[in-house]
């Protein structure tokens, strides 16, 4: 069996793990291995990144035009569109900002 020199790990490793290029169906560096690792690696330093200035407005932004919309619809219009933001938001949330904005809601609550 072919094997070819990982530029990730450095090992000799057959063809058969690596991902292969649609049509030439040659190996792409690196290993499916290190792939793996490094998209690993990406999402974890991504998950602990704090939210730039940026994104925290763009985020402020969004919130502040789903209440504007929703002065002309019903509020189970308005409360499906914001879960769905949400949802969408959490996806891409550092633990950091999940954390901050689980306080604010708190507070929000408290104040009645
Ligand atoms: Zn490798």
């Amino acid at each position: 069996m072919d094997t070819k020199v990982c530029t990730g790990c450095g090992e000799d490793k057959p063809v058969g793990e690596y991902y292969l290029r649609g049509k030439t169906g040659a190996p792409v560096q690196p290993c499916k291995e290190c792939q793996k690792a490094r998209a690993k690696a990406k999402r974890e330093s991504e998950g602990t990144k704090p939210m730039t200035d940026e994104q925290r407005e763009l985020h402020r932004e969004k919130m502040r035009r789903l209440r504007e919309q929703a002065v002309n619809e019903s509020p189970e219009e308005y409360r499906a569109r914001r879960a769905a933001y949400q949802r969408e938001w959490r996806k891409t949330a550092s633990p950091e900002s999940r954390r901050k904005q689980a306080e604010a809601s708190a507070r929000h609550r408290a104040k009645g």
